[in-house]
């Protein structure tokens, strides 16, 4: 380049125009708040219709949808606890009646309930290990039925449908005084793994993203202070905290054609909190 030459503008396309996920029928659980809305709006955005299932808070989830519909798809928002089976068999049916079919499955919802091992209650454990574990296996089941039945329509994706497991770093980082929560991440891994291999040949994927610490309310306590922000970036070797849209661009891309070969695996968005940070100087 000459002096004074102008370096030609760097266009970089939005996700607005690429339409990733054009004419497809998705449904994220747990999706009013957090991870869960993140990713339901960045599907929106690509281009897919996108059904808001919550559990608690109308409102919240009535202004996700709001939202999705400003980038020309359909939403709505569905109460259903993801841990009870008749309302996920319900769910799933008005979902496909209303949009024709799904085409992609984000299973997010999740809580925690922490406590030291021996004052963990028996409510706290089955709590967290029936929403987070078994709200998955059943949003999954329901989701392969509904693939299998339809199977591929190459004019809308080369996959006959495509599930997200949302998972965590503690899938494989152990957790002390939350043994109920890294018991139901260490399970989603395999159970992710086994339904993969299980369905694959009917092209179907199925995959997880396993977040990090990102910034919303489940975690606020590890980042609403100077002292606790400081203190996680000890463990975050690229020294700043997940947000929720971190995830949900990761799920569009991850739902899409652009990811057709890509099952049974796990992506960490996680700053390098996998990465041993201890280990960073020292070992
Ligand atoms: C948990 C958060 C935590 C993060 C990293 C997530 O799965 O829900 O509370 O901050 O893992 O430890």
């Amino acid at each position: 380049m000459e002096d004074g030459e102008k370096y030609p503008e760097v266009v970089m396309p939005s996700c607005k125009t690429i339409s990733l996920l054009k004419g497809q029928k998705a449904l994220v659980t747990g999706a009013n708040s957090g991870i869960g809305k993140a990713v339901a709006i960045a599907l929106g955005q690509a281009g897919a219709d996108v059904v808001v299932n919550y559990f608690a808070g109308d409102a919240e989830a009535e202004d996700v949808c709001s939202e999705i519909r400003q980038f020309g798809v359909k939403s709505f928002a569905y109460k259903a606890d993801v841990s009870k089976e008749l309302e996920v068999v319900n769910m799933f049916q008005k979902a496909i009646s209303e949009f024709g079919t799904i085409d992609i499955m984000v299973s997010n919802a999740g809580i925690q309930r922490d406590a030291p091992l021996e004052k963990m209650t028996l409510e706290q454990w089955d709590a967290v290990i029936q929403t987070n574990l078994t709200g998955q296996f059943l949003c999954c089941r329901e989701a392969v039925k509904e693939f299998k039945r339809r199977g591929v329509i190459k004019d809308v994706s080369c996959a006959a449908g495509k599930i997200i497991c949302m998972s965590s770093v503690h899938q494989m980082i152990p957790w002390a005084g939350h043994v109920n929560y890294a018991a139901s991440k260490g399970g989603i891994h395999l159970m992710m793994m086994s339904i993969a291999q299980e369905v694959a040949s009917h092209r179907i994927r199925v995959n997880s993203i396993a977040p990090g610490a990102i910034r919303t309310h489940i975690n606020t306590a590890a980042w609403d202070t100077d002292n606790a922000y400081q203190s996680l970036m000890k463990l975050i070797p690229y020294k700043r905290i997940g947000e929720p849209e971190d995830i949900g661009k990761c799920a569009a891309w991850l739902a899409s054609d652009h990811a057709d070969y890509i099952t049974g695996a796990t992506i960490y968005v996680d700053g390098g909190m996998t990465l041993f940070p201890g280990f960073e100087a020292g070992g």
